[in-house]
């Protein structure tokens, strides 16, 4: 089968990639196929049979018109500097064009080695890549900017990690795979020139707008930090934490990109962690705003070379540029919340109005999803479900004494707030519990959970009394909820 591919990386960016092939896999079986993304990209497979896709988004046959390579990256770990990474486990298809003219780059992960690959087997295991399949899937119907996943297909190998679990490959498609780390690689190993091109290219890719801009490759930093503030607080408003907010793990797109120990948190605690590698809390839920601005810091260093080789005194403007981003970022934040809370417009006492929000919801550990879809219910006149989460009914009345004051400055009928709440408010999200038993399942051949839990979080909005079991939290006993890295 052939898919209508153009690939401008290939072709533009050579030095930038290495080639790279699929390790055939040894009795692959199709997981999960995403046909409504399928339909979307214009890819030409509805006729197709389960034999043909899992051939297709295996690895195991290549469609005609791809050039597969590895990405060329560097990154900064846990604030730590590699020079060399790239793709170790991610093989590049090619890219197509969507009917609506967006360009995405079709992916395999886990699909075997590269030349990248250091001491990695290139493989990931089913949990992972189920992980990945759920939560973007989640954060795509929230309408936060996100990598999708077309494809779970399951290769028949084992893949030793702690033990020997099932093997799997996920397609996965995203604008792009340029991450704030493949300008640090070229601006580490190559200089000036090669960071020109990868930026020019970038421009030409994301933000065509950019190219006529006095610095463009200043201007791509302004709209990178821009994006990343708006994803990043989108993020916190919906409780997610990504868990490895690496610079490698950072795509210039402004889509969330490399799902591995993340997690979404249910009581709410500012410190929440879930990954097995941070011990330290360095990508916490309420450090991923400082970590924002770290990262744009390094990407600012790398395009340094590039916005000075138009403009020697743009480099003060970059560090300008730096500077404002807790500000900037404040203003995406408040912005959401905003929504979150029912506010049509801004008013001066909202910084207080948030900041004492999350100063209860920490006190209180309150489930942070359930919250604000009971905020709502509360305005239609039900306290209830506001009062089942709370340790003791009256905790929260000064709070919702200060809310309601801002809300009465609005003329806003409460029904028609209590909606536009539950619209951006999701009921459902991936809940750690559910997630578990839904990979734990999976992992031993039963799909349905997944299955369930997919269709659910795929509709995060609208409330169906027969997915109750979906919306709370897990049991607050036991040990604390801990992810692994998609390795
Ligand atoms: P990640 O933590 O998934 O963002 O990966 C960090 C780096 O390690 C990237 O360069 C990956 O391509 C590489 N990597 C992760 N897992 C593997 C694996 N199983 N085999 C080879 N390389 C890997
Ligand atoms: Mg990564």
């Amino acid at each position: 089968m052939d898919f209508a591919f153009d690939n401008s990386f290939h072709r533009d960016m050579e030095g930038f990639y290495a080639p790279a092939e699929a390790a055939p896999p040894s009795a692959p079986k199709l997981l999960v196929f995403n046909h409504a993304l399928a339909r979307k990209l214009g890819l030409d497979i509805d006729g197709a049979d389960d034999d043909t896709l899992v051939r297709l988004f295996s690895g195991e046959a290549m469609p005609g018109g791809a050039n597969p390579l590895a990405f060329a990256y560097a990154g900064h770990q846990f604030g730590h500097f590699s020079s060399q990474l790239g793709d170790g486990r991610a093989l590049l298809l090619g890219e197509i064009v969507a009917p609506d003219g967006a360009r995405f780059d079709v992916q395999l992960k886990g699909s075997g080695p590269t030349p990248f690959s250091r001491n990695g087997d290139g493989k990931a295991a089913i949990g992972p890549v189920l992980r990945e399949f759920l939560v973007s899937e989640a954060m795509a119907a929230m309408h936060v900017p996100t990598t999708r996943a077309l494809a779970a297909v399951a290769t028949g190998d084992r893949v030793q990690r702690e033990r020997a679990h099932p093997g799997a490959v996920l397609t996965r498609i995203a604008s792009s795979h340029i991450r704030v780390g493949t300008f640090q690689f070229f601006a580490a190993h190559f200089g000036a020139e090669h960071v020109v091109q990868l930026s020019d290219y970038s421009i030409r890719r994301h933000f065509p707008d950019l190219a006529t801009s006095p610095n463009p490759h200043l201007a791509l930093l302004d709209r990178v930090i821009g994006l990343q503030c708006e994803l990043v607080a989108h993020w916190l408003g919906v409780g997610f934490i990504h868990g490895v907010m690496n610079t490698d793990n950072v795509a210039i797109s402004g889509e969330t990109i490399d799902y591995g120990p993340c997690a979404f948190m249910d009581r709410f605690s500012a410190n929440t962690v879930f990954s097995s590698i941070d011990a330290n809390g360095r990508y916490a839920y309420g450090r991923q705003p400082q970590i924002l601005h770290w990262n744009m810091a390094r990407l600012t260093e790398a395009l340094l070379p590039a916005i000075h080789a138009v403009d020697p005194a743009d480099v003060e403007k970059a560090k300008g540029l730096v500077d404002a981003i807790p500000d900037r970022f404040r203003t995406h934040w408040f912005a959401r919340m905003q929504t979150k809370l029912g506010l049509a417009s801004a008013h001066e006492g909202d910084a207080e109005l948030i900041d004492n929000l999350f100063g209860e919801l920490e006190t209180h550990a309150i489930d942070f999803t359930g919250f604000f879809r009971a905020l709502a219910t509360l305005l239609r006149g039900d306290a209830s479900e506001l009062e089942a989460l709370l340790p003791q009914p009256e905790v929260m009345a000064p709070w919702i004494a200060s809310w309601w004051a801002e809300l009465e400055r609005e003329d806003i009928h409460p029904l028609e707030r209590a909606a536009a709440m539950d619209a951006v408010n999701p009921r459902y999200v991936p809940r750690n519990h559910r997630v578990e038993e839904a990979l734990t399942a999976a992992e031993q051949g039963d799909l349905a959970p997944f299955q369930a839990l997919l269709e659910v979080v795929r509709a995060p909005y609208v409330e169906r009394a027969d997915w109750a079991a979906y919306a709370g939290p897990g049991p607050a006993e036991g040990a604390p909820y801990v992810t692994f890295c998609g390795t």
